[in-house]
């Protein structure tokens, strides 16, 4: 295998067109202007795919300067049995999972290693610190794989209601820590217990959306879909909670306009929230660019009722320049949900008609693309690409022993700052 040098590229802020080395983990306009999203600009136009393994394939639009060992790709291939199914002459499937039998070997059984092996990869001048992540749970088991088998330190926050998504292959090292906010909290307490971590010294936050490397990390997946199809797609079916994966795929094809060889289309953004919790298309269906506000107690009960916990963002990279706002407005997007129950049934038709289990939150994107198909707003020979964005845990774990783990801290709802930081210099002080 050839040395990988790193890739070559600058950062542009999005608010003003300044342009960076990617120096210092800059999550943010260097001039501190209005909150916009920094954007990788690779020197190469034209992607090559190369001999790298797994994900780092795609390396030339990835902002890394190191590639890690065990990342498996997403696989993308045309869909015969949901497609005949629901009439579509070109339903392509881009696949995030452990399905080796289809080429696919992510060990969590989601994308988010995509996002997990970009940004443990990204130039860091924090190696002494510890990277905080808050997730509502596969984000948290796809960090903690990557950083516990790469010995990179990290501090998982996590709702304690989402425990169950921590299941391993086998223990996770020492240097992968674990703190919960306690149960009837959600995703959001989670980020708030990471934003009192990243005020200490010792931590650093991952950054979220605004990281560029967990963007184009999650961007893999248009990258496949995009250069296994040979053209742009359409449509782009996906169910978010943050619409990071949405912004990521926008931000790739606007890439491959660049490049010149895939078309010059925009992909229509057909993103699916979890019915009754829909935020994001509340704002959208509004003509909105902010959020629309709502009650937090409120809130919190709408996501004790949704089956995809992983989509139960509060505060998503919605209103910032470059955010999914402008990511929906620019590709004409529509924002669709459906209930437990519509997705539920979605899920079982996929598995028994493609032949692999998928996670719940994939399940929303299977079944808003049958009701788009159903009341006629996809056309049936549009190339459609369907984002599946985990599966096959339960085949993963009919195959492997996992271990569930537990976390060292849990706090309430609303905490005392300085005492979760006394509590958190105490936990890391070896
Ligand atoms: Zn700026």
């Amino acid at each position: 295998m050839k040395p990988f040098n790193g890739t070559n590229y600058q950062l542009e802020a999005l608010c003003c067109g300044a342009r960076c080395a990617d120096k210092n983990w800059e999550l943010n306009c260097l001039h501190q202007h209005k909150p916009a999203l920094v954007r990788a600009i690779y020197e190469k136009k034209q992607i090559e795919l190369n001999a790298l393994p797994g994900l780092y394939q795609f390396s030339d639009w990835l902002p890394i300067d190191r590639i890690l060992e065990g990342s498996g790709a997403p696989v993308t291939y045309k869909s015969v049995g949901l497609a005949e199914y629901l009439g579509l002459e070109n339903l392509y499937i881009t696949f995030n999972g452990y399905w080796p039998e289809k080429g696919a070997f992510m060990q969590t059984g989601t994308f988010k290693e995509c996002e997990a092996f970009m940004v443990c990869a990204r130039h860091n001048p924090y190696h002494d610190k510890v990277m905080v992540v808050a997730s509502a749970g596969n984000t948290a088991r796809a960090f903690a794989r990557v950083c516990s088998e790469n010995k990179i330190p990290l501090l998982i926050c996590i709702p304690e209601d989402n425990l169950n998504a921590l299941w391993f292959n086998k223990p996770l090292d020492p240097c992968v820590k674990i703190i919960a906010s306690e149960t009837g909290s959600d995703y959001f307490d989670a980020i708030n217990l990471s934003n009192i971590a990243a005020e200490m010294d010792q931590f650093y936050p991952e950054g979220g959306a605004k990281n560029v490397a967990r963007r184009d990390g999650m961007g893999i997946t248009a990258l496949s879909a995009v250069t296994t199809i040979g053209k742009i797609p359409d449509y782009y079916f996906q169910a978010v909670g943050s619409g990071t994966g949405a912004i990521a795929a926008w931000e790739a094809n606007l890439r491959f306009i660049e490049d010149g060889r895939f078309g010059s289309n925009k992909m229509k953004l057909m993103v699916s929230q979890n019915h009754p919790f829909i935020p994001i298309k509340e704002a959208w269906d509004a003509g909105s660019r902010d959020m629309l506000p709502f009650d937090e107690a409120e809130a919190r009960k709408l996501v004790e009722q949704i089956d995809a916990k992983v989509l139960s963002n509060r505060k998503p990279p919605y209103s910032l320049i470059g955010g999914l706002f402008d990511a929906l407005t620019d590709t004409n997007g529509e924002v669709l949900s459906a209930t437990n129950q519509e997705a539920a049934i979605a899920g079982q038709l996929f598995e028994k008609l493609e032949g692999i289990d998928i996670d719940t939150a994939a399940s929303f994107a299977v079944a808003t693309l049958i009701e788009s198909v159903k009341s006629g707003k996809v056309e049936k020979d549009a190339v459609i690409m369907l984002n599946i964005t985990g599966g096959g845990i339960r085949k993963y774990k009919s195959e492997h022993e996992v271990v569930m783990v537990q976390p060292q801290m849990i706090f309430p709802v609303n905490p005392d700052a300085a005492e979760v930081k006394a509590k958190l210099a105490q936990l890391f002080k070896d």
